[in-house]
């Protein structure tokens, strides 16, 4: 039975911060290991569940984050990109359950450093809903028929698993106080709770089924810029719906995915440049 997990920053326990989550942040090497702590607990949990392969997508930023050399020998590694299925890069059909990790709350909701993929989207909607990364993720999973068994994150992402996943177990291991601030359990004591729970959740996981994925999906995307907007619209494909906001309609999850990551590297560049200019002055 193989498990997939894929593992962010930002809802990890002890993460509060915009610099522990950035790569070259004062914090960010800390947080590399308060990661890398939770994935390796997670792995323990599957394989004494009843795991018999387990998958690790490093799935925050730049993809390589996880230090490598010390997670358990037993899993196999997703690392770097840019990859079209970004955060579920190597959830396959052999996959009994997915397993999301140190997850975080949609752009514009509340919670611990909340966004939807990038700084640059305001929002991502799917046909109307607003949606978190992990509801985004849990779509390319539905569509390869794999359940969610476990999301781990603050207590805002957690609620929204609960009422997203049917059967799912989640680990709060933080209470959000604001955008940067939080009060969490002390990381020792969460990797104890995600053990257990991904234990629990993998041999518990035949009980679980992914729910259908709609037959029409319509994306749609608020850009921070208008520039943004404009470099992401090249896309084929896209419909312009106003300044700040493009929209999608596919019925394939893979496209849906492709055209969220087409529009994230557009959008950072448009930031990139405005970012330039803006230090030449
Ligand atoms: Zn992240």
């Amino acid at each position: 039975m193989q498990v997939y997990i894929s593992v962010d920053l930002e809802g990890v326990a002890g993460i509060a911060t915009f610099d522990q989550i950035l790569r070259g942040g004062s914090g960010y090497p800390r947080a590399q290991s308060l990661m890398t702590a939770e994935a390796n607990a997670a792995i323990r949990g599957a394989f004494a569940g009843g795991a018999t392969e387990v998958v690790v997508s490093d799935s925050h930023g730049t993809m390589d984050n996880l230090l490598v050399a010390e997670l358990d020998p037993r899993a196999r590694i997703v690392t770097g990109g840019p990859r079209p299925a970004c955060m579920a890069q190597g959830l396959s059909r052999d996959a009994a359950v997915a397993i999301f990790l140190g997850y975080h709350a949609a752009a514009g909701a509340p919670g611990v450093l909340s966004h939807t993929f990038s700084a640059n989207f305001t929002q991502l909607r799917i046909n109307g809903k607003p949606m978190s990364e992990a509801e985004v993720n849990a779509l390319y999973a539905a569509d390869r028929a794999v359940p969610v068994g476990v999301l781990t994150g603050d207590d805002q992402i957690c609620a929204v698993a609960r009422e997203a996943f049917p059967g799912v177990r989640t680990v709060e291991t933080k209470t959000a106080i604001g955008w940067s601030a939080t009060d969490s359990l002390q990381p020792a004591t969460a990797c104890a709770a995600i053990e257990d729970v991904v234990a629990e959740a993998t041999a518990a996981a035949s009980h679980l089924s992914a729910p259908p994925v709609p037959e029409v999906l319509d994306l749609e995307v608020g850009f921070a810029s208008a520039l943004g907007a404009d470099l992401a619209a090249v896309t084929p494909g896209t419909q312009r719906l106003d300044a700040l906001t493009l929209g999608y309609r596919t019925s394939d999850v893979d496209e849906l995915l492709r055209a969220i990551m087409a529009w994230y590297y557009l959008a950072a560049l448009a930031a990139q440049q405005t970012a330039a200019l803006a230090a030449r002055r």
